[in-house]
C-alpha cells in the first residue's frame, strides 16, 4: 500500500496519551496482575509497533494481538514480552509459534491434538505455550463446558513436552453497558469453569478495558487492555470512566483548494448539494480510500476553531466543506481531535455514523501516515 508521504492528510498519535492511559490503569491494578497492551488492528489503527514501545515505557507487561501476523510483527520488531494471539489459529503454525515464544489461544481439543501432530514433526525447542479459551456466553470461541475444559486441561498434562498449559481465560460481552444481568451470568460459568481446574495456569484473566475500568473487583493477574489505552471510552458515552481517558488519535488535514459558488451551484457526485446562495468551498484531500466514511456526508470538521459542514458526497480521494469565507489553500483542517477551542472526538464520528469508537479508529487506511508526538 502506498503511504500518502506528500499531502497534507495525517493521523497524529500522542504517545504520552497512550501512556497517560496506561499508568493511570496500571497503579489501579492489584499488586501481582499485570497490563497486556492489546495492540491488534495495528494498534487500533495507532500504529502497533509505536503503540507496543509507549505501552512498555507505561509499565505493560505484556501485549495480545489477533492474529499471529502481528504477534510476528511485534518479534521482528525486538518485543521480547509474552504476546497472546487472542484467535484461532491454524494448527500447522504451532512449531512457528512455540520458536517465536509466542502464546496461543486454543479453543477446542481437536486442535490440540493437531497441533500435537505439527509440534512431534518440527520438534521445536520450546513447547507451545497455550491459553484455553471459555465461552461463558460470548458464544465466540472457546470450550463450552467445565468438561470440556478438563478433558483439554488433561490432554495437556499428558502431553507437557510439546505444550505449556500457560493461561486460561475468557470474554465479557457486555461489561460495557449499564446492565450488568448477562455480566453477572457470564462470571457464574466462569465460576464453574474455575471449580473445574484447582491447579491453576501461570495466567488466568477475563478483564478487557470496560471490565476492568467498571468490574475492577474481576481482575485477576492480567488485564487486556485495548480501547482505554488509545483513550476511548468503550461504553461510547454510556459509561463514565474512572479516571480521564486522553484520546490518542487526531487526523488534520490542510486546505487542498478554496473557492466561492454562485447560487444553484452543485457540488460532488449525484449533485445532492447545491448552494443556496454564494458560498465559499473547500476541498480536503482525504476520502473513503483513506477509511474517512462516505457516510460522514454533513457532519463537519474544524476550520479556524470553526465546525464546517462537509457538503456533497465524500469521494474515494477528496471531499468538500462549506467555508463560512474564504481562506488560503495550506489552511490547517482538523477532522480528529482540537482546532482553536473546538473539539472532535472519534466518538462522535462513530454516532454520526451509527457504529462505535473502535470501528472508526481501526478504519483508517494504510494510505494515511501516522505521525508521532
Ligand atoms: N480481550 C479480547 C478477547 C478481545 O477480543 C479484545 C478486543 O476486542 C480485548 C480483550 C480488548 O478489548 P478492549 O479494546 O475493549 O479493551
Amino acid at each position: 500500500m502506498i503511504i500518502g508521504e506528500h499531502r497534507p492528510s495525517k493521523l497524529v498519535i500522542d504517545r504520552e496519551a497512550i501512556r497517560h492511559n496506561i499508568r493511570e490503569e496500571v497503579q489501579r491494578l492489584p499488586k501481582d496482575c499485570e497490563l497486556f497492551m492489546v495492540v491488534k488492528a495495528n494498534g487500533y489503527g495507532h500504529g502497533a509497533v509505536q503503540v507496543a514501545a509507549a505501552a512498555k515505557e507505561a509499565g505493560a507487561k505484556g501485549f495480545c494481538v489477533a492474529i499471529l501476523d502481528e504477534a510476528l510483527e511485534l518479534r521482528a520488531a525486538g518485543f521480547d514480552e509474552p504476546i497472546l494471539v487472542l484467535g484461532v489459529v491454524e494448527p500447522e503454525y504451532a512449531p512457528l509459534m512455540a520458536r517465536e515464544k509466542v502464546s496461543t489461544t486454543v479453543a477446542a481439543e481437536d486442535w490440540l491434538a493437531e497441533a500435537d501432530h505439527y509440534l512431534k514433526l518440527s520438534q521445536p525447542k520450546e513447547p507451545l505455550r497455550v491459553h484455553l479459551g471459555l465461552d461463558t456466553g460470548m458464544g465466540r470461541i472457546g470450550f463450552q463446558t467445565p468438561a470440556a475444559l478438563q478433558h483439554a486441561v488433561a490432554f495437556l498434562a499428558e502431553h507437557d513436552t510439546v505444550f505449556t498449559f500457560e493461561g486460561m481465560f475468557t470474554h465479557f460481552s457486555t461489561a460495557d453497558e449499564a446492565s450488568a444481568d448477562y455480566f453477572h451470568k457470564q462470571v457464574e460459568r466462569w465460576d464453574a469453569f474455575m471449580a473445574a481446574v484447582p491447579d491453576k495456569p501461570r495466567y488466568v484473566h477475563v478483564t478487557n478495558s470496560a471490565t476492568s475500568l467498571w468490574h475492577a473487583d474481576h481482575n485477576i493477574n492480567i488485564v487486556r487492555y485495548g480501547a482505554a489505552g488509545y483513550g476511548l471510552n468503550p461504553s461510547g458515552n454510556t459509561l463514565k470512566p474512572p479516571f480521564e481517558l486522553q484520546p490518542a488519535m487526531s487526523l488534520v488535514s490542510e486546505l487542498a483548494h478554496c473557492k466561492q459558488l454562485a447560487a444553484g451551484e452543485s457540488v460532488s457526485y449525484g449533485a445532492t448539494y447545491t448552494t443556496t446562495k454564494a458560498e465559499w468551498v473547500g476541498t480536503v484531500s482525504l476520502g473513503y480510500a483513506d477509511g474517512y466514511e462516505r457516510r460522514l456526508q454533513g457532519f463537519h470538521v474544524l476550520v479556524d476553531g470553526q465546525p464546517c459542514e462537509i457538503i456533497g458526497r465524500i469521494c474515494m480521494d477528496q471531499f468538500m466543506i462549506r467555508l463560512p469565507h474564504q481562506y488560503p489553500r495550506g489552511t490547517k483542517v482538523t477532522l480528529v481531535g482540537r482546532n482553536g477551542g473546538a473539539e472532535i472526538t472519534l466518538q462522535e464520528m462513530a454516532e454520526y455514523c451509527g457504529t462505535i469508537n473502535y470501528e472508526i479508529a481501526c478504519g483508517f487506511t494504510a494510505r494515511v501516515p501516522r505521525r508521532y508526538t
